[in-house]
């Protein structure tokens, strides 16, 4: 027997309807704020990611899925769609407009150590809205995740913001944290040691020493705001009170990504069993990445929610958005022409339908009831055949009612 690639997940039943269910309505969420869908390539040349994630990145140092094509390009299945987006955007001179914003989805792809919540290739659905930058903008790209996600019924979400600053801010903060952590090095990961050299603000990003005392103790980035990040940073609390969006102060969050400036955030789930991939929503401004990729200065935030972790939280949560239960059973008793007309009427007028297509006998089609779960029940026997009408059962109270053909469908919707 094959088996799926290590990393990989197969969603089906419940869990499928769920995950496709979350994209629809997420997806309808955002024409509601007037954000537009894009489609990107699944793959893109490897440059890209190494300039738009950057490459003192975890992303890019250890969990790109690269390869060489038969051309011997360099080639990088998307690890993330913020790059993507913004060589989009730039490749159709899209800046030619003032404001863009955009919503996706799809598959992402990193070679991580698989775990719960975490997979080699999973769904991001993320927003990128580019020539904007006001903080009560900021507060509305944050408070559509937070809304999307308590609308589809998780409740206990914790959003976390936190200001990188800008370039100003950012260098004086990267110093102190160097001061900070220079005499400290030996008692840091591995990896956090190659952190201090190419991107120190990273190692407050580590998943292994994220406990350690050291890390706790560090300087915070608040402490280094220029006066206008400070004062962009407070307009943005006071936006997400007008949005009514809960929110903690996480002076540490600097989130995994290079190109951040400003305002980042998170949304974690508390109380999950999935411990560091509970966290189902992380985003940011990144006024620097179209100026890195394009030379173009034009400010931009986004966000992106893990879809699958979102399905397992959902899960956890005991949330059904969606349940996998149809409205009516039709129980042909050996009267195809009558009861698959009567299926298909039902159909076009947009109730959920099933019935037997195995001339299952009348013991068999209610151990398929059992499973089904519809509301109405309706028999197709022989005299209903004959005398034009249906036997409608009610699968809750068991009674049952004769209902004329013609008033089938105005019956059914009435009830
Ligand atoms: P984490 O800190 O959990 O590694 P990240 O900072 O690397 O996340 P982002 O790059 O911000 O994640 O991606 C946005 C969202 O995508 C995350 O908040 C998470 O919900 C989801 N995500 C990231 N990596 C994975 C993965 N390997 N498997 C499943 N979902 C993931
Ligand atoms: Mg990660």
């Amino acid at each position: 027997m094959i088996q799926k690639p290590k990393g990989t997940l197969d969603l089906y039943g419940l869990e499928g309807k769920t995950y496709e269910y979350v994209l629809s309505y997420m997806s309808s969420f955002l024409n509601m704020y007037n954000y537009n869908y894009v489609k990107i390539p699944t793959f893109e040349t490897s440059e890209l990611y190494k300039r738009g994630v950057g490459e003192s990145s975890d992303i890019v140092n250890k969990e790109m899925y690269d390869f060489l094509d038969k051309s011997d390009r360099s080639m990088t299945l998307r690890p993330e769609f913020t790059a993507g987006v913004v060589r989009m955007f730039l490749e159709n001179k899209l800046y030619s407009k003032e404001t863009n914003k955009f919503y996706y989805y799809g598959s992402a792809f990193r070679y991580e150590r698989p775990q719960s919540g975490r997979y080699r290739e999973f769904t991001q659905f993320g927003v990128e809205a580019f020539g904007i930058k006001n903080p009560y903008f900021d507060a509305e790209v944050i408070s559509i995740a937070y809304k999307m996600l308590t609308d589809l019924g998780l409740k206990d979400l914790v959003v976390q913001i936190n200001s990188l600053g800008d370039n100003s801010s950012r260098e004086a903060y990267k110093n102190a944290l160097r001061e900070y952590f220079k005499p400290k090095l030996d008692n840091l990961c591995e990896d956090c040691k190659n952190r201090f050299n190419t991107n120190v603000l990273r190692i407050l990003d580590c998943k292994v020493d994220k406990d350690n005392e050291i890390l706790k103790n560090a300087p915070k980035t608040l402490n280094y705001l220029s006066e206008e990040s400070k004062e962009y940073f407070d307009i943005l609390k006071t936006a997400l009170n007008v949005l009514e969006v809960p929110f903690e102060e996480n002076t540490s969050l600097v989130r995994g990504l290079d190109y951040y400036t400003d305002t980042v955030f998170e949304i974690v789930y508390k109380d999950s069993n999935l411990g560091n991939a509970s966290v189902v929503c992380g985003g940011g401004r990144y006024d620097n990445l179209v100026n890195e990729l394009g030379k173009i200065n034009i400010p931009a935030i986004g966000f992106s929610i893990g879809v699958e972790r979102l399905v397992l939280l959902l899960n956890e949560a005991n949330v059904k958005p969606i349940d996998n239960k149809v409205d009516i059973y039709v129980m042909n008793l050996g009267q195809d022409k009558y009861a698959y007309e009567i299926v298909d009427m039902l159909r076009n007028s947009g109730f959920i339908t099933e019935t037997d297509y195995l001339n299952k006998s009348m013991k068999a089609q209610f151990k398929l009831v059992d499973d089904l779960n519809p509301d109405y029940i309706l028999i197709i026997g022989e005299d209903e055949a004959k005398g034009n009408y249906v036997t409608v059962k009610d699968n809750l109270t068991k009674e049952n009612k004769k209902v004329e053909f013609d008033e089938l469908i105005e019956y059914l919707s009435m009830i």
